[in-house]
Parts: structure tokens; C-alpha cells; sequence
């Protein structure tokens, strides 16, 4: 049992304690997943079978890595465990059960952009306003309802629920779920909510379903278990329920998915859950240096709710962390590229060291053009993957729909594409009359001579004999075999062949790329079932940082913090720390959403193992507009002993040494006056001479501060702004909506704002 002597005497224990509920809380870095690896193998070692053995991730990536090493312990026997996602998981159950709740077994899986497609149609056919029953909105109730189980039928009924909809005038959100769900249901679709919904459905009303699964699961465990939603709590709770061998572990302060509707309340019923619960404490972080750890700590520590824990690290102080300071987003990306290109060149590290993490996908434009400027090479993870691209989600359509003839939203998709003259009005004709007679779509194009005129009836069938050629051909052919002659004779390839811009021919060339992956798959010796049609269930489950084709390519990789969750990198990029972006413009009116924004810059830090550099512009490109931009709060939070301000990119790119206060008093007040009077005096060096301002602890609001409305803003009245303090008003400028207040602070001096930024309370 060599491979104890790789972990500490805490985790040792939780290691070796394999019957029974256990339970580990604890802070970022701290062995948690090594944890759950290390159990697995000794799992095996003790000579329980592998497949019993389930073991639930966030990501398929997180799957692969721990399979890989447990075998380095275990040997193959590690290739039997169930290991994934819950959602590519329990697709996988729900494939064998299907039929049990009405369900074709070759269900299609619809992604977002399906879903949001029959959601549109719905909300047109009902006559409804689209901006009111925004799609987007409409889809997270329906998904924040399905991930707490409940069914359109008890969200009609839910009187809580419908005073909530009617009180915003969007009374008709229940019958717009119920048409979904009959509409996916007919389609033979699940949308990724369904995959875990209805596998509730499944384990509560069919018992010898559950039991069966209740004796092949014998050991769970649950990684990242702070971001379970209740529909996960509960499959879990219910497959553990017989053998009660459960180990979940997660660390309350990286819960960041609440607006997706994880609960952490699942940690704490855990306990009720489970009376003989054993917990066990991880408290030393092997992950970060010393100055790194102290800095999450004081971070998380400005957070209310939080269990309380110690963490420490043993390893060097390391450098402080660096905060650099743009003039714009532009900047922010040069900056952060020179510095990675230097330490690669002097510390002769690799480029796949370096992250750079950001909280909103499109922060990685500037990033990529940085990069870019110094080939640098780069990978992003998440944003549009190769899978989302239309030549690949048009092909895939024509597979789904020659799997499942029902799949609406493919039929929709390709119908037409490439032309072949059947316009909207008979695409509509044809859903019209599938829903009048209660029929799929599929089969009113079989009776389309029944409702179309016959030129367009022949034009429709012989769509619809292509599909059932392509059925026949699937069922004898390899999958690559299946998928080249399908991509042919769909005229898809044509088409695109035909097409000589770049954007065609990378199109073209993006349909090579899959046709190529499809050969890959065909060949693979690991699998026995190797049909199109298993490749079809594989890619609608894979997550966004799944789809990296080029994963042992030395490149810089760029995700968004969300996707950073449970990864570790020597050197970590955090950008764009600034009011309105971190924490993000909507999280700014309750404490429980600032809260989530504090724990995801809790999650970005404990990131990193040697060097962490935080940085923000002070202006930024928003919708094509340039704003000013205001330093994060959360950096005032971090203790500044830990920090080293590098202010040295101050020229703006124009040479006028006023760009930047004149843009900053453009958007309420100059720079200079902003951060030039420190309350605690700071060490004067040059570097932090202008800026421990920034970072001192800015003023306190009084108890009960909230902004009030400034458009009956006097002169002479005195107010009190959230970070500056008391001051009275001196002059009001200009004309609604761009008023500028000059007002004297008493802490700070007199300083400029643009009233539709200021956050004032008139006092
Ligand atoms: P997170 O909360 O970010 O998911 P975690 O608690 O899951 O973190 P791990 O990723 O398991 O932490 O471990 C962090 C790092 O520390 C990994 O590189 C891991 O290999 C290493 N590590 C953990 N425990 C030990 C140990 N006892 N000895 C040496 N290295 C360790
Ligand atoms: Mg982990």
C-alpha cells in the first residue's frame, strides 16, 4: 500500500475509511480530489469490483484524469468504474430505461440553442409577447423548475409560483412549459435539465429500476459536491439509500453555480441525511504558496456565510501578488501577454503554465489579440466550440434526424439547408398540420400529399426517402463509412465545396475535422459498440472544456473562472477587476449574489500554485461604447501587505498624459483625485505612491446605505457616496442624463462625478 504514503494522516483516514457516509469540506487545494482517486484504488485494492464503483465529476476532463491515475495504481481493472458527469452518466441509464418512461432508447439530447428554438416557436404560436416571455428568461424558470423537480403539472398548481408570474404579467409561463415539455416528449427529445429530471422520474416510479441500480452502485462518490442541485441530490441520496457507502467532497466557499440552482444545502442535509456520517478535516493546502493561500483567505473571509476553516500551506511565501493597472482592455491584454512571454523566456517555463482566467467570455478577445501580437499560442476553453459551429451542427442534424426521425428541431435545421426548395411556408404548413393531427413532423411529411400540393408533396417526400436511405445505410456501415455517405449525399459537402471564400473553405475544412474525428471513433479498440449512433451520444454530452481536440499542446489556455473550477496552473492570470464586471452589474443587489461573485474570485486565486497577477483596465469597450471602468471592490478587500501594485503601464497609447483623467472624469471623477489621497499612510515608493489609495480600506457605509434617486440633487445638499464618504454639493453641470456634481469630500477632497454613475444617498 505504497500509495498511502503520497497523502497525509487526515486523508489517510478518509482514505481508508470505505464503508459508511463520508464526508470532506474543505478549502481549495487541500487534496480533495486526490482524496477520491486514491479511495477509488484503494477500493479495488481491497478487492471490491470495479464495477460497482460509481464515481460522479464535473467535467468528463476531471473522469478521464482520474481514470488515468487510479490505473497508474490499480491497474485496467480501473477502465470498468462508472465515471463522469451526472449528466453523461445517467444519459447513459437512461438509454437502457428509456422505454420504461415512454422513451425511445435512441432519444435525441437537445442543447441549449434546440431548446431555446422550440421554446421561440412555442411563444410565436401562442401569440405571446417575445420580450415579456423572453426566451432566455422562460428557459431558466422551466430549467431552475425541473432542477428542483418540479413538473409543469405542479408548477400550474403551485400557487407561490403563479402569484410570482402573474405579479411580472407572465402568466402564461406554466402552459409555455407545459407545450414544451409535450413538444419535446414528441420529438423523442431530453433537453440536459431532463437527463437528470427524468431520471428521478425513473428511480421513483419504477422500484426494480432503482433497486437494480441500488446493488450496482455499491461505492458513490461525489466530487465538487458543493455545486449539486437538488434533482442530483436527490439520485444520489436515492442510489445511496441500501448500501449508505457515499463519500461527497466539496468546499462551501467554490459554490458557484447557485444561479444555476445549486443548493448548499446538500451539504448540510448531507449531515441530517446520514446520522453515522463520518467528516473529515483537510486543512493544509498543497496546491499554493503561503502568500497565495493568505490572500484567498482574507478574500473569502469578507463573505458572511461560510463554514468556518483553517487553511494553511507549507509551501515558500512566494512572490506577492502582482496587480497590475491597463488604460484599457486592449492593455490589459498586451500587458498580461508581456508578462507571460517574459517568464517564459527567464524562468524557462512552459507556455501550458500559464492561465489567464476571466469572468465573462468576451473578456478573451483582447486577451487573444495580446497573445496573438507575440505568438503566443494559446487555447481557449469554453465559448464557441467546435461543436456549436453551424457547417458541424447542420451535418450532425441530418445524423440525429437518421436516428430520430421525430427530432423537430434537426428536421427544422436541414429541410431546407441545402436548398431544395421547400420554403418556411411549408416547413410551417407541415407543423402545423403534425400538431393538428397529433402527429410528428416526421410523419406529416410521410402524408404530405394529404395537406401540400403535389409538386411540393414530391419535393417534401423525396426528403424524407433520403432520410430512410441514410437509415438503411447505418444500419450495415461503419460510422465513418455511415457519416461520409451521409455528408455526401445530403449535398451538404457540395455545398460547401462550392462555396470559395476563406469562411467556405474553413467550413469545408471544419466538416474534414469531424469526418476525420468520426474515423478516429470508428477505430478505437477500447469500445465494442462503435456506431454512428453511439458517437452521436457521446458528443451531446461532452462539456465545453471536453471538446479540446489538442490537449497535449503546449499552449497558454484562456477560460472563463467558471471553467477553471477544480484545474491548477503555476502561474495565473486573474483579469478585469472592475466594478460592474467583477462582481458582474447583476449580482450588485442582493448580498447572497455578491456573495457568489466573491467565492468565484475565491475559486480564480486558489487557481494558482507560484505566481498570481490580478489586473483591470480603467476603461473598457462595452456594446461598441467605451466606458470608465472603477477598480474591483474586491481588491480594496485583500489584505495589501500581500500585494505589489506595478502601475508602470501608464501611458496611454495616444502620449497625451491626460487621456486617462480626462476619461476618468468623463465617468465621474478624475483618476488622480480618485486614488491620490491615501487614508493610511503608505510607504512612499514610486510605484505605490498614487495607489495603496485603491487598496486601503475605503470608506464604510453607514448602516442601512442605499443610493438614493439624485435627479432632485441641489446644490448645498449634503450626501454620502459609498466609498468616498460624507461631502456636501458644490456645482451641478450639464443637462440630463450627463449632470456632473462637483462635490467636496470630507475624507477625500473635491472630486467630479457623473450623477448617472455616482451611487449618492442625499442624507
Ligand atoms: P479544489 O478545491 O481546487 O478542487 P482539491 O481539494 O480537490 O482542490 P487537489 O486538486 O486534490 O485539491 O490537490 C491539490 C494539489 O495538491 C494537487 O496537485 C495534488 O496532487 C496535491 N496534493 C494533495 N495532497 C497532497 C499530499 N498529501 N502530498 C502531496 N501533494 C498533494
Ligand atoms: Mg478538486
Amino acid at each position: 500500500m505504497d500509495y498511502l504514503k503520497g497523502l497525509n494522516p487526515s486523508q489517510q483516514a478518509a482514505v481508508l475509511q470505505i464503508q459508511g457516509p463520508v464526508m470532506i469540506i474543505a478549502g481549495a487545494g487541500s487534496g480533495k480530489t486526490r482524496v477520491i482517486t486514491y479511495r477509488v484504488a484503494h477500493l479495488i485494492q481491497k478487492g471490491v469490483d470495479s464495477f460497482n464503483i460509481l464515481v460522479l465529476t464535473f467535467t468528463n476532463k476531471a473522469a478521464r484524469e482520474m481514470r488515468e491515475r487510479i490505473m497508474s495504481v490499480a491497474g485496467t481493472e480501473a477502465k470498468n468504474i462508472w465515471m463522469g458527469t451526472f449528466h453523461s452518466v445517467f444519459a447513459k441509464i437512461l438509454r437502457v430505461e428509456a422505454d420504461k418512461i415512454g422513451y425511445p432508447s435512441n432519444f435525441t439530447i437537445y442543447d441549449t440553442d434546440d431548446s431555446k428554438s422550440v421554446l421561440r416557436a412555442i411563444i410565436k404560436e401562442m401569440n405571446l409577447d417575445d420580450k415579456l416571455y423572453n426566451q432566455n428568461f422562460v428557459m431558466n424558470r422551466i430549467s431552475a423548475s425541473k432542477n428542483n423537480l418540479v413538473s409543469w403539472q405542479e408548477y400550474q398548481q403551485n400557487e407561490a409560483i403563479q402569484a410570482e408570474d402573474f405579479s411580472s404579467g407572465r402568466g402564461h409561463i406554466g402552459k409555455i412549459y407545459e407545450n414544451y415539455v409535450n413538444r419535446c416528449f414528441r420529438a423523442g427529445a431530453m433537453d440536459f435539465d431532463d437527463l437528470l429530471f427524468k431520471t428521478n422520474e425513473l428511480l421513483k416510479t419504477h422500484n426494480d429500476v432503482l433497486y437494480k441500480y441500488q446493488n450496482k452502485f455499491k461505492y458513490l462518490m461525489v466530487d465538487e459536491y458543493q455545486d449539486t442541485n437538488f434533482s442530483q441530490y436527490l439520485i444520489v441520496k436515492k442510489l445511496a439509500s441500501i448500501n449508505q457507502n457515499i463519500c461527497v467532497v466539496g468546499d462551501d466557499a467554490q459554490s458557484i453555480y447557485a444561479f444555476r440552482g445549486a443548493n448548499i444545502q446538500n451539504i448540510l442535509n448531507f449531515e441530517k441525511d446520514y446520522p453515522d456520517l463520518k467528516v473529515f478535516k483537510l486543512e493544509q493546502n498543497y496546491r499554493s504558496t503561503q502568500n497565495i493561500v493568505n490572500v484567498a483567505n482574507s478574500i473569502i473571509s469578507n463573505n458572511k456565510e461560510q463554514l468556518k476553516k483553517n487553511v494553511f500551506s507549507e509551501k515558500e511565501h512566494g512572490d506577492k501578488i502582482k496587480v497590475l493597472r491597463a488604460f484599457s482592455d486592449n492593455e490589459e491584454g498586451k500587458i498580461t501577454a508581456e508578462s507571460i512571454f517574459q517568464d517564459h523566456a527567464n524562468k524557462g517555463m512552459k507556455w501550458h503554465d500559464f492561465a489567464i482566467l476571466y469572468r465573462t467570455n468576451a473578456q478573451s478577445r483582447s486577451m487573444e489579440e495580446g497573445l496573438r501580437k507575440l505568438n503566443i499560442p494559446y487555447k481557449i476553453y469554453g465559448g464557441l466550440s467546435f461543436y456549436q459551429r453551424k457547417e458541424i451542427k447542420d451535418l450532425i442534424a441530418y445524423f440525429r434526424l437518421t436516428f430520430n426521425p421525430s427530432d423537430e428541431e434537426a428536421l427544422k435545421r436541414v429541410i431546407n439547408y441545402p436548398k431544395r426548395g421547400i420554403g418556411d411556408t411549408t416547413v410551417d404548413r407541415i407543423i402545423v398540420a403534425a400538431g393538428q393531427h397529433n402527429i410528428t413532423p416526421w410523419e406529416a411529411i410521410v402524408n404530405s400529399a394529404q395537406f401540400l400540393d403535389s409538386r411540393t408533396a414530391n419535393t417534401v417526400v423525396n426528403f424524407g426517402m433520403m432520410i430512410q436511405s441514410f437509415q438503411v445505410i447505418t444500419k450495415t456501415m461503419s460510422a465513418y463509412d455511415s457519416a461520409l455517405y451521409i455528408a455526401q449525399h445530403c449535398g451538404l459537402l457540395k455545398d460547401l465545396y462550392e462555396d470559395k471564400s476563406v469562411e467556405g473553405l474553413n467550413r469545408y475544412e471544419n466538416i474534414q475535422e469531424l469526418l476525420n474525428g468520426i474515423k478516429e471513433f470508428s477505430e478505437r479498440e477500447d469500445l465494442e459498440e462503435k456506431g454512428l449512433d453511439v458517437f452521436m451520444q457521446d458528443i451531446a454530452l461532452l462539456t465545453n472544456d471536453d471538446k479540446d481536440k489538442n490537449k497535449d499542446a503546449d499552449t497558454v489556455s484562456l477560460m472563463t473562472i467558471h471553467s477553471s473550477k477544480g484545474l491548477e496552473f503555476p502561474h495565473v492570470y486573474v483579469v478585469g477587476l472592475e466594478e460592474n464586471l467583477f462582481p458582474s452589474q447583476m449580482s450588485l443587489n442582493s448580498r447572497t449574489d455578491l456573495e457568489e461573485e466573491r467565492r468565484l474570485f475565491y475559486v480564480a486565486v486558489t487557481r494558482a500554485e507560484s505566481k498570481l497577477t490580478i489586473s483591470y483596465a480603467t476603461s473598457r469597450f462595452k456594446f461598441g461604447t467605451l466606458i470608465n471602468c472603477e477598480p474591483s471592490r474586491f481588491l480594496d478587500e485583500i489584505d495589501a501587505q500581500y500585494l505589489e501594485l506595478d502601475f508602470t503601464a501608464k501611458k496611454a497609447p495616444t502620449g497625451n498624459p491626460f487621456f486617462d483623467d480626462d476619461r476618468a472624469a468623463w465617468a465621474g471623477g478624475s483618476s488622480k483625485d480618485a486614488f491620490s489621497k491615501p487614508k493610511a499612510p503608505a510607504p512612499a515608493t514610486k510605484a505605490n505612491i498614487k495607489t495603496t489609495s485603491i487598496l486601503a480600506k475605503a470608506h464604510v457605509p453607514s448602516a442601512g446605505y442605499t443610493p438614493s434617486d439624485t435627479s432632485n440633487l441641489q446644490v448645498g445638499m449634503e450626501v454620502e457616496h459609498e466609498r468616498f464618504g460624507f461631502g456636501k454639493v458644490l456645482t451641478l453641470d450639464g443637462n440630463k442624463p450627463d449632470i456632473k456634481a462637483t462635490i467636496f469630500f470630507k475624507d477625500v477632497g473635491q472630486k467630479q462625478l457623473l450623477l448617472k454613475f455616482a451611487k449618492l444617498r442625499i442624507v
